[in-house]
């Protein structure tokens, strides 16, 4: 008798990871598993690890103990890029049974024929140089958007970075099978496509087989403004010094790219930004910006902050601090500086105590909340299309407007995963915006009339 196997999946990171997982889950299912959610009895757990997160053996750690917890027998499969960087810390965890390197963990299926719990972990790891192929992924997961993989790896020599250890050079997917996938999604029915990648603008690395002039960002965009069926194309995250005026102006002026830029910026001091190996310096950035904001006032920019890099001083921060609080963004994601292994800035001299890294972290995400409750106060009024997303736990639905506003109103059945044009109206209690409902009342009437015939 043919029994199905259980397959179950937890993901750490990065949208890059999600995208991945959702991939190796498919090609579990190709193989005859049922996926199954984490929290219930399988055959198999598989989780995929992030190397960035300070505390990634812990949580790999906890996270094994609470299958076993549900599932004793199960067989236990890390992969991701924490088991690329430590295959042999992570094999030593009680209960892993499989430790997969970058270049086998797409091949998952072919490992697990037999599913008994082993004595010691076995590991299939490689040299970060051999995995330099590129594995098509999306998520699938989410009903509402789905994080599309166009590119993988990193050239770039951050100081403070172990993603380009963890993923290899920089890589990317063909334009042509990137719109492929991207109308693969659109026929699931998801309306928002997010483009993923570790080092996405340096999209076309290598692709032109070698030809002088590599494709780049802007020829994928062009082409996936394109695709029908798609409503919605957001760029994830892009380096500053690859954020060109072109690929600005197409967004400010294409049918499908949101006006919603994430621009990974690390400090406001070019002393600190040269000593972290960036690409850029504060006057590039502030010229990006000014740009978005000239075409596009009204788009959203996010900005990845690290606080506490070494050497960094209370006058440092302080820059950093005046420089984000002067320049027109919407909202800041803050990193507190923790040393990876192998990378330059681990054994840098002037490491700063841990509570001052913290104390520079809390007032950075102060600045945040700032920012983002300007950045809502600045769309009141103004008629925004919002994606509603599946009903929340109170009742209530959320959804996000092309310039990521989230907006929250009372749960309707019937709009989850419809794009409704809706006025901005003011800022409810938990910070999130309220909407004119009168949008609904002559959606539904047209929705009615529809169903009626
Ligand atoms: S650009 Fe820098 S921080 Fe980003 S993945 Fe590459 S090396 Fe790491």
């Amino acid at each position: 008798m043919n029994i199905t196997r259980k397959a179950a999946f937890h993901t750490l990171g990065c949208k890059l990871n999600y995208a991945e997982t959702s991939a190796i889950s498919r090609t579990l299912e190709g193989g005859g598993f049922t996926v199954v959610d984490f929290s219930q009895p399988a055959d198999v757990y598989v989780i995929n690890t992030c190397s960035v997160t300070a505390n990634a053996d812990k949580e790999c750690k906890l996270i094994v103990r609470n299958a076993l917890a549900v599932s004793p027998e199960a067989f236990v499969v890390i992969v991701g890029c924490y088991a690329q960087l430590k295959p042999e810390a992570i094999s030593a965890i009680p209960g892993v049974d499989l430790v997969l390197g970058a270049s086998e963990k797409f091949k998952l299926l072919n490992y697990l024929d037999d599913l008994s719990k082993k004595t010691s972990a076995s590991v299939f790891s490689c040299e970060i140089e051999t995995a330099n192929f590129f594995v098509e992924a999306w998520s699938a997961g989410d009903r509402t958007r789905s994080f599309l993989k166009v590119q993988d790896g990193c050239d770039y020599t951050c100081t403070f970075c172990t993603i380009p250890l963890a993923r290899g050079n920089s890589r990317s997917d063909t334009v042509e099978n990137v719109v492929k996938n991207a109308s693969a999604i659109a026929l699931s029915g998801i309306k928002e496509v997010v483009l993923t990648g570790v080092n996405l603008g340096d999209f076309g690395k290598g692709l032109n087989g070698g030809k002088k002039k590599d494709l780049t960002f802007i020829d994928l965009i062009r082409e996936l403004d394109e695709v029908e069926g798609i409503e919605r194309f957001r760029i994830s995250s892009i380096e500053p010094n690859l954020l060109t005026d072109e690929v600005i102006e197409f967004v400010s002026a294409s049918k499908r790219f949101v006006p919603h830029f994430h621009i990974p910026l690390q400090s406001g001091s070019d002393r600190i930004l040269k000593i972290m190996r960036r690409r850029y310096l504060t006057a590039l950035y502030t010229d990006r910006i000014a740009h978005i904001r000239r075409v596009m006032p009204h788009a959203c920019i996010g900005v990845d902050v690290i606080v506490g890099f070494p050497g960094e001083t209370e006058a440092d921060f302080l820059e950093t601090y005046n420089y984000l609080n002067t320049l027109d963004i919407s909202y800041l994601h803050v990193f507190t500086y923790s040393q990876r292994d192998n990378t330059p800035a681990s054994v840098m001299p002037d490491q700063v105590p841990m509570n001052e890294r913290k104390k520079r972290n809390k007032m950075l995400r102060i600045l945040s909340v700032k920012k983002l409750r300007q950045f809502y106060e600045h769309q009141l009024g103004t008629t925004r299309n919002v994606l509603f997303e599946h009903q929340g736990p109170t009742g209530v639905m959320h959804g996000f407007t092309d310039n990521y506003v989230k907006v929250t109103t009372a749960y309707r059945p019937g709009f989850q995963n419809e794009l409704v044009e809706v006025k901005l109206t003011g800022i409810s209690a938990d910070g999130l915006v309220n909407i004119d409902e009168r949008a609904f009342l002559s959606i539904s009437r047209r929705m009615q009339e529809k169903a009626l015939g």
